[in-house]
């Protein structure tokens, strides 16, 4: 339930989360690279979702995968390396591909980890909703809403400050971090 939740529109958080970020003391990225422009795959299947859209926060993509950030406020370090084609499990894939994936998995991990010095960094393939194999890669903390639990699993508390306003960045700085580790893989 909660990806079709999250499938929504293209759309990069509006100019006023930015602003008000930076009263309370982050900076600018002036240097932000331009999004991607999400094209639909010329193979794509009627009534796919993720075929005709990407699925969140468009962050990166080339021809065979693409990376979205789940806009999802109560855990908002959550990226998803997306299958562009369909595929239904990760051994279906070629083995250059599946190594191809885990590249991708791990440079946003690191990213993760080293840019937010998260409690945990979950990863996991689930794919029970849509045709497009996809990992979830999501930095959790010892006070977000349902740690330990999985973000799927029961909330366990409303912390506050917001996690939002707890990261070190914003998530438009978390994603040039995670665009430029992505350009070496
Ligand atoms: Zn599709």
């Amino acid at each position: 339930m909660r990806w079709r939740i999250l499938i929504m529109p293209f759309a990069w958080p509006c100019a006023c989360r930015r602003h008000v970020q930076s009263a309370e003391g982050y900076a600018d990225n002036a240097a932000m690279p331009a999004p991607p422009v999400f094209k639909p795959a010329h193979d794509a299947i009627a009534g796919c979702d993720l075929c005709v859209a990407p699925g969140g926060v468009l962050v990166w993509s080339q021809a065979d995968w693409r990376v979205i950030r789940v806009d999802d406020a109560a855990h908002p370090a959550f990226y998803r390396v997306v299958c562009n084609r369909h595929v239904r499990e990760f051994s279906d894939l070629a083995p250059a591909e599946r190594r191809r994936c885990m590249d991708l998995v791990c440079a946003i991990e690191r990213v993760l980890i080293d840019k937010l010095t998260p409690t945990k960094i979950n990863i996991a393939a689930l794919g029970n909703m849509v045709p497009h194999l996809h990992w979830h890669v999501i930095a959790r903390f010892e006070w977000d809403s349902h740690f330990p639990n999985p973000v799927w699993g029961d909330k366990l508390r409303d912390p506050l400050p917001s996690p939002m306003q707890r990261l070190a960045m914003t998530t438009e700085q978390l994603d040039t971090a995670v665009i430029a580790a992505l350009s070496t893989c």
